[in-house]
């Protein structure tokens, strides 16, 4: 097990760089459209601040090139001061002078929150000279970032390398439930796999499969099944550089006993039908396009659901955005709601598709990781993590 912040001693007085998500969607104008990455990595700030450390924020927002005013956190500290009034400062600079003249600057118990570690290109580099410049201004690095430790970017990989370290309470909670969930899951244990991120996402079924005992698929994923199956899909969204992959895949539940299931009817559009009336079809032809599972589909789907002991679901099952889509998507989420099943939902989409259906209370855990959580499962662990130091027993 990995040292967490608790396990840190004599913080007072201590500077400790804290590598958070704040990654949090933005409208066009920069404005902040939801803030539980925020709102998450709380527990952590609070308690470094509370131990009388003095809390240095490190994030990336976005993929901005260089500057960018719609990608800076400015606004998040903003927010954050409503949590922790008068302890919360900015700074325009990740390094150099206005950087260490603010943390000089800070009382015990203060938190300075840095601008996007993004804007310096030399963060997704792992330059190590720049996070050897970051490193100087602290005494302990934390990661709390789940959602980035897959990426071997400077404020996250070099730093833990540079520092003594530990991990906070968030990415703590996250590899708990994780690692419950594929070392030692209440059976049977259901995974349902969704999304547009087919390319992404099919490289970790077959560890999947490994610890899963039934796999469901839906969205774009299941359809590039499909076409592995020999079924016609039609026009609708497939990854065709993975369909070898997905025959890989079925041969392997197929050798391993496992119950990969595919959709068995679809709610789809004809392309040629200007007021693009849905049907509903056990069989896509012509030019029709699938948007989303159908109503034999979500029971036979959502019986699996009902007698699961543990689920992880990643990826929506149709295009839920639009109303005419969301059925599918919500009426699962709606069966794991109900199930007496441990659930975990991870995945921006599919997190903010249980949020819209108001079935969010009814769900164990809400993953803040989506490419990382898939990592950790092909991979059983992650590279920002690995490097930090275990738990003196
Ligand atoms: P997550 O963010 O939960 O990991 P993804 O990003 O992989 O999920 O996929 C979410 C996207 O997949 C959504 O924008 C949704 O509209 C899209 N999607 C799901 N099913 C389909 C489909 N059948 N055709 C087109 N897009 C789909
Ligand atoms: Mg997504």
């Amino acid at each position: 097990m990995k040292r967490t912040v608790k396990d840190l001693v004599g913080l007072k007085g201590k500077v400790v760089l804290v590598r958070v998500d704040f990654n949090v969607p933005v409208d066009d104008n920069g404005r902040i459209l939801d803030y539980t990455r925020v709102n998450e990595a709380k527990p952590t700030i609070k308690y470094l601040s509370e131990q009388g450390a003095k809390v240095v924020l490190l994030s990336h927002l976005g993929r901005p090139e260089g500057f960018d005013i719609r990608k800076s956190l400015w606004p998040i500290a903003l927010y954050l001061m409503k949590s922790f009034p008068n302890k919360v400062y900015f700074s325009n600079h990740v390094i150099g002078p206005e950087a260490e003249g603010r943390v000089k600057a800070m009382n015990d118990g203060d938190i300075l929150l840095l601008e996007n570690v993004r804007f310096y290109e030399e963060e997704e580099k792992c330059d190590m000279s720049f996070a050897r410049k970051i490193a100087k201004l602290g005494d302990i690095f934390v990661n709390d970032a789940f959602g980035v430790s897959h990426r071997k970017h400077a404020s996250i990989y070099a730093l833990a390398r540079l520092l003594p370290n530990a991990i906070g309470l968030l990415m703590e909670k996250e590899i708990t439930h994780l690692t419950q969930c594929l070392e030692s899951p209440n059976r049977p244990f259901v995974a349902i796999i969704g999304g547009a991120k087919v390319k992404d996402k099919i490289k970790m079924l077959k560890k999947l499969l490994d610890v899963a005992d039934t796999v469901l698929l839906g969205g774009a994923m299941a359809y590039t099944f499909l076409v592995a199956s020999g079924t016609a899909v039609a026009s609708s969204l497939t990854s065709v550089e993975s369909i070898m992959t997905a025959k890989e895949v079925l041969d392997y539940a197929k050798s391993k006993n496992k119950k990969l299931l595919l959709p068995v009817d679809h709610v789809a559009v004809r392309m040629s039908d200007k007021k693009e009336k849905k049907e509903i079809v056990d069989f896509m032809i012509d030019d029709m396009v699938g948007y989303d599972i159908g109503p034999k589909t979500v029971k036979l789907y959502s019986e699996e659901i009902a007698m699961a002991g543990q689920i992880l679901w990643n990826g929506p099952l149709g295009k839920y955005e639009d109303e005419r889509f969301k059925e599918g998507t919500f009426k699962i989420a709606k069966a794991i709601a109900e199930s007496k099943a441990f659930s975990i939902v991870g995945g921006g989409d599919s997190v903010s598709a249980v949020k819209n259906s108001g079935l969010a209370g009814k769900i164990n855990f809400l993953s803040t990781g989506g490419g990382a959580t898939l990592k950790f499962i092909e991979e059983g662990s992650l590279n920002c993590v690995e490097v930090i130091q275990e738990k003196i027993k």
